[in-house]
């Protein structure tokens, strides 16, 4: 097999062979395809795709380049969920803990965020103390034990995926449904849960601009995970504004919490309940109500327990950011829309992201938003808190949000935060 051959035909818009692609993802993980033949190749699926059988196949050959996790007996269904990242996307802090109390285990691998969108690692360093990197045999006593593990993806799962999705981000070759599809299933499909909840984001926030783009991508997910006997739904949901109030790291973490204890942005809540009733209905544990768990505070011990467990303190203080910066409202009226790129953006550049994989996160910066859209403002009234640790960083921030947000008359119709369901 050679790559050229590999390369030659995906360019002229011919299906790949399951040989292909096994042969192909295999040398490319052991270093006998190259670089700049892999980017060509990533290149060509780019622009002429590859149907549902390649994109499973594809999805097996990196799954088969490194190990399914073994979690034994764990004595209740394993359910995952999976996002594909917006801003103030904090939903699996208090869903993991939710569903957990609700009967069923959550294995749930995360990674840390780049450019815009929150990582859910860097979100939960900010708890003092907390440690994201655990061993295998770790995550399955501490899945017995607590029934919610949120952790870093450990080594030995899809390398080849490790590899490609680094060479992607610096070819220009990240925008590709089924390069996503198998990227994100070959990790989930080898953690070995036995069913998987995907919340696929459509917006200004998210990977996917629009409906139909999340909706492709939606289908692509599901239809691999179907290929690979797991148990499978995609919710699409809206990233045009940031879920809640909140969008950093520190700041999540305590919006999370309020939510853990009964309260907290409707937002939020809405979307917690609905994909806890959607893991524990794939799950077979559908007896239990999570809207009524989650408001009585009943999932709050079980989030305790998991940070402890992790070597965090749940009940330490969080960090504070040393300065803040408010803007307020310039004119009377409602608010009409608050975009949520442009506060991603802004959190991002007051620190709360990172540009490069190594460059360190703060944990207190980020934006609050005070008000959402369809809230009546009056002049003068904070609109939205900047946090930071360099004051320096705030006129980049508000560049980041000019024309971001819009004060007029009357309040437009709230578009749904659920867009559709796919089994
Ligand atoms: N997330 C992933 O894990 N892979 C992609 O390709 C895109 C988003």
């Amino acid at each position: 097999m050679d790559a050229i051959d590999v390369i030659r035909a995906k360019r002229d818009r011919q299906r790949l062979s399951d040989e292909q692609i096994d042969w192909v993802v295999d040398a490319y993980t052991r270093g006998v395809v190259a670089d700049e033949q892999m980017a060509a190749l990533a290149m060509a699926i780019l622009l002429n795709g590859m149907d549902r059988a390649e994109t499973a196949r594809w999805t097996r050959a990196m799954i088969s380049s490194g190990e399914r996790l073994d979690l034994g007996a764990v004595g209740r269904p394993l359910v995952d969920k999976h996002s594909t990242g917006g801003v103030g996307d904090k939903i699996t802090l208090p869903l993991a803990p939710l569903v957990a109390t609700c009967g069923a285990a959550v294995p749930q691998l995360s990674g840390r965020g780049l450019g815009h969108t929150g990582g859910t690692l860097d979100k939960l360093e900010s708890i003092p103390g907390w440690r994201a990197q655990l061993s295998t045999s770790e995550i399955a006593a501490q899945l017995r034990d607590v029934g919610a593990v949120i952790c870093a993806t450990t080594p030995g799962l899809a390398p080849a995926d490790r590899k490609l999705y680094a060479l992607r981000d610096v070819t220009g070759t990240v925008e590709s449904v089924p390069l996503i599809a198998s990227s994100i299933m070959s990790k989930k499909i080898a953690e070995g849960a036995d069913a998987l909840v995907l919340d696929v984001k459509a917006g200004s926030g998210a990977f996917m601009k629009s409906v139909p783009q999340a909706r492709e991508l939606a289908a692509a997910l599901v239809g691999i995970g179907v290929e690979h006997g797991l148990r499978t739904t995609a919710v699409l949901t809206d990233m045009a504004v940031p879920l809640g109030r909140a969008v950093g790291n520190a700041v999540e973490v305590a919006e999370a919490v309020e939510v853990l204890r009964g309260s907290g942005p409707t937002d939020v809540v809405e979307l917690t309940v609905a994909l806890a009733r959607e893991m524990l209905r794939l799950a077979g544990a559908s007896g239990v109500n999570p809207a009524e768990v989650l408001a009585s505070g009943g999932a709050y011990e079980t989030w305790c327990r998991m940070i402890a467990a992790q070597g965090g303190s749940p009940d330490a203080p969080l960090p504070e950011a040393a300065h803040r910066h408010v803007v307020e409202a310039p004119a009377d009226g409602v608010l009409q829309s608050l975009d949520a790129y442009a506060v991603g953006v802004a959190a991002w550049r007051l620190g709360a992201g990172r540009s490069r994989k190594e460059d360190p996160v703060q944990h207190a910066a980020g934006v609050l938003c005070l008000v959402k859209p369809g809230d009546t403002v009056e002049r003068g009234q904070p609109l939205l808190e900047l946090r930071t640790d360099t004051p320096d960083a705030v006129p980049a921030a508000l560049a980041a949000l000019d024309g971001g947000w819009r004060i007029g008359d009357d309040a437009p119709p709230a578009p749904p935060l659920i867009i559709d369901v796919l089994r």
